[in-house]
């Protein structure tokens, strides 16, 4: 018996739990799912993935619901060293005796197999473009340094995004005005700012 749960780790047997409408069962199931992987990371061959569920024997099936876990490992896209961490995903899933694996998983024969859900989940939300931390720096692009780990002396390299913002600019800027402080134009309203003034005009006692 011990065999055959380490096989197939996440089959439940849920054939009692089915007979009563409303009951549950707490599962918490390990095991290593093979191909795990995007373009961007993946689980780690053979570490383990968690799913931590309820599942509640409901009209034609069952709910399932709870977490699954599963560690990751990839390339920051900034500085290219590795990222990584444990991805938790809430799962809510039904099992039907028709389940096609797309709308609905299968059960067979009252045993409920959490894998494929388990696999779903995890490669919807592995990382495409993983970071190695949030606010990570990313490397010089003139020299290559990593910026998280030294300061360089290579000139800042102007950014598209900033001539876009430039291009926004008021001409007449010059000046030592606030940079990002627009003039104000109090005469300038939007146009529908006149019929909402006309309808205050209006209303009266
Ligand atoms: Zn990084
Ligand atoms: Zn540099």
């Amino acid at each position: 018996m011990t065999t055959a749960t380490s096989a197939r780790p996440f089959l439940v047997h849920a054939a009692r739990l089915r007979r009563s409408v409303g009951s549950r069962q707490h599962e918490v199931r390990r095991g290593a799912i093979e191909d795990l992987a995007c373009s961007g990371s993946r689980v780690p061959e053979g570490s383990e993935v968690e799913a931590d569920v309820v599942l509640e024997s409901v009209m034609g099936g069952l709910s399932v619901a709870g977490t699954v876990r599963a560690p990751w490992v990839g390339t920051c896209r900034r500085c290219l060293e590795p990222a990584g961490g444990v991805l938790e995903l809430p799962v809510r899933e039904h099992f039907t005796e028709e389940g096609d694996g797309e709308e609905t998983y299968r059960l067979d024969d009252g045993e409920a197999d959490l894998e494929p859900m388990v696999r779903d989940a995890v490669l919807l939300e592995l990382p495409q473009a993983p970071l190695c931390r949030p606010d990570c720096q990313g490397l010089c692009p003139t020299c290559g340094a990593n910026r998280n780990l030294e300061a360089c002396d290579c000139a800042p390299v102007r950014d598209d995004r900033w001539a876009a913002l430039d291009a926004l600019r008021v001409p007449d800027a010059a000046g030592p005005g606030y940079p990002g402080q627009a003039p104000d134009h109090p005469e300038v309203l939007p146009s529908h700012g006149r019929p909402q003034e006309e309808d205050l005009q209006g209303e009266g006692p």
